[in-house]
């Protein structure tokens, strides 16, 4: 389908420019014809025109004298004399029709091959038949005349015809080329190029409607094959980048070595948190965590079994806490888990468990530690009632954090309550 329809644009491309040769080539052609006709027949109007005004100069001479034999009692020296000027002007005329060019099968060389030159005198009616024979010609040669004027103006309306027709045929193949031009390259390259001017103002919430956008023009209408490659490597573009983004905004978020949330993430969630619960009333809690003895169990068994318990931990971490808790690792053994809506007591109880099946866990090396476990300890700290404000909320757990471990680690320990939930196994 798609090729299909490059195929027919380019082939149409083509026949527009064929047909544009050809209707140019027409129109030199007819052109260079009806200059070529319009020459000759003017040419032989103007040779019949000449021709008939010799032939009325010989008839009015040739009726001069016809009036003067008309008279009685001339005497017989005028009579000779002017049939001397009657046979002079008959010679002449025939003389001229000789040297006028006209063509012999024509209609005036044909009349012109049977008058023959007058030889002797000439009586007075056949004076008037020859007047007479000369206003038939005049005649026939005045229409012959309007003839050819009719043909030459009939000649300029099929010429003018045959130029709008050609005219009309190259505005319409040119029309559709433009159209077409404008409908499957111009309105295309406006909208990707409409839709490129707002990425470039709001990146990331543009690349998804400029993909769509992109994709819509290659289904919606029949582009041509340069908008069909723009807007497909427009498409894969916002792809690629909605991809990269995607990912960029995890990294930005996440921390690298335990896929927990970050410490940049954690402090924007609880600054936000903080002014929700401030606004609507509610609660919110905050528990610190830290590995007791980390330090020692890296120094025993390296840095690499330190790495795999903090990433173990924090997926129990993870596993233990709701979809709308934010877990966080704090920086190096210490570990951030915020309680939007959640008050202290069921902290609390979420914290113990988490202690507890971390107690629990068989970390390898383990038995080495001071207690012979690997364990945590954890300080929490809510708001309202601990804190008010984000920093009060993060100094109050850690407070609480540092109560716990003076209190000999492995125990979860409240603010300002020196209650131990738990004690150590
Ligand atoms: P405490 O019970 O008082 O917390 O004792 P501790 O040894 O755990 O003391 P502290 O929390 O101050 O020690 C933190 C240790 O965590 C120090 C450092 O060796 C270790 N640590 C910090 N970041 C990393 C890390 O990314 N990987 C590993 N393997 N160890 C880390
Ligand atoms: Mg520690």
């Amino acid at each position: 389908m798609k090729y299909e329809n490059d195929t027919n644009s380019k082939g149409f491309i083509r026949l527009a420019i064929v047909s544009g040769v050809a209707a140019l080539l027409l129109a030199i052609a007819g052109t260079a014809w009806f200059g070529a006709f319009q020459s000759s027949r003017l040419r032989e109007i103007a040779q019949t025109q000449a021709f008939c005004i010799k032939l009325v100069e010989c008839r009015s001479a040739i009726s001069l004298i016809e009036r003067q034999i008309a008279e009685e009692q001339l005497p017989a020296t005028k009579v000779a004399r002017l049939q001397s000027s009657l046979r002079i002007e008959c010679a002449r005329f025939i003389d001229i029709g000789r040297s006028s060019g006209i063509a012999p099968e024509s209609m005036l060389g044909r009349w012109l091959k049977n008058r023959k030159p007058i030889t002797g005198s000439i009586s007075h009616e056949s004076l008037q038949f020859m007047i007479v024979d000369l206003d038939q010609m005049i005649e026939a040669t005045t229409i012959q005349i309007a003839r050819e004027h009719d043909l030459i103006a009939a000649s300029l309306n099929y010429y003018l015809v045959f130029i709008t027709l050609l005219l009309i045929v190259v505005m319409l193949t040119g029309g559709r080329l433009i159209i077409s031009t404008y409908r499957h390259s111009i309105i295309p390259l406006n909208q990707l190029a409409y839709r490129l001017t707002l990425m470039n103002r709001n990146l990331p919430e543009s690349l998804h409607d400029t993909a769509t956008a992109a994709e819509n023009l290659l289904c919606d209408s029949e582009p041509s094959a340069e908008i069909r490659s723009v807007s497909e490597s427009v498409a894969d573009l916002c792809h690629v980048i909605e991809e990269k983004n995607k990912k960029l905004d995890e990294i930005y978020i996440r921390d690298e070595k335990t896929n927990l949330y970050n410490y940049r993430h954690f402090k924007e969630h609880l600054i936000i948190d903080v002014e929700r619960a401030k606004r609507f009333g509610s609660d919110i809690a905050l528990a610190m965590i830290d590995i007791d003895y980390f330090k020692h169990y890296n120094d025993r068994n390296g840095h690499i079994a330190g790495d795999r318990v903090l990433v173990r931990i924090a997926e129990m971490i993870r596993q233990e806490c709701r979809a709308t808790d934010i877990p966080s690792r704090f920086g190096g053994d210490e570990f951030a888990l915020l309680f939007p809506n959640t008050d202290r007591y069921t902290a609390l109880e979420i914290a113990e468990r988490l202690r507890s099946i971390i107690n629990d866990e068989p970390f390898e090396h383990k038995h080495n530690q001071p207690d012979g476990q690997l364990t945590v300890s954890i300080g929490i700290a809510s708001w309202p009632d601990d804190a008010g404000d984000w920093h009060a909320l993060i100094n109050n757990a850690d407070h609480a954090l540092y109560e716990a471990k003076s209190a000999g680690r492995n125990i979860v320990m409240a603010y300002s309550s020196p209650l131990a939930i738990c004690e150590s196994e």
